[in-house]
């Protein structure tokens, strides 16, 4: 099990920016996970998708679905809110 941070967005002149790296967001009412290796992938939620739990535990396990990455986890969403805040719904 391993606990993936909650990036958040830098605002800027061209629009809002996330860091690089391993971490979870909520982004157009869709939750993205980004790997290590910097693949970022939406997660189905729906009742054939992914779970999340109220402490953020993800079931079944992530993997990341770019071809030929390996990271494949069971991950906790770290400040895990089960709603999108508005200006990501
Ligand atoms: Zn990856």
């Amino acid at each position: 099990m391993i606990v993936i941070p909650r990036k958040q967005y830098t605002p800027t002149p061209q629009g809002r920016t996330l860091p690089k790296g391993l971490g979870w967001v909520w982004w157009k009412g869709s939750l993205f996970i980004e790997c290590p290796s910097g693949h970022r992938a939406a997660f189905d939620l729906s009742p054939n998708g992914h779970q999340v739990a109220a402490d953020g535990t993800i079931s079944p396990s992530a993997v990341c679905p770019e071809t030929g990455c390996t990271f494949h986890e069971f991950v906790r969403l770290a400040d895990w809110t089960p709603e999108p805040p508005p200006e990501d719904a």
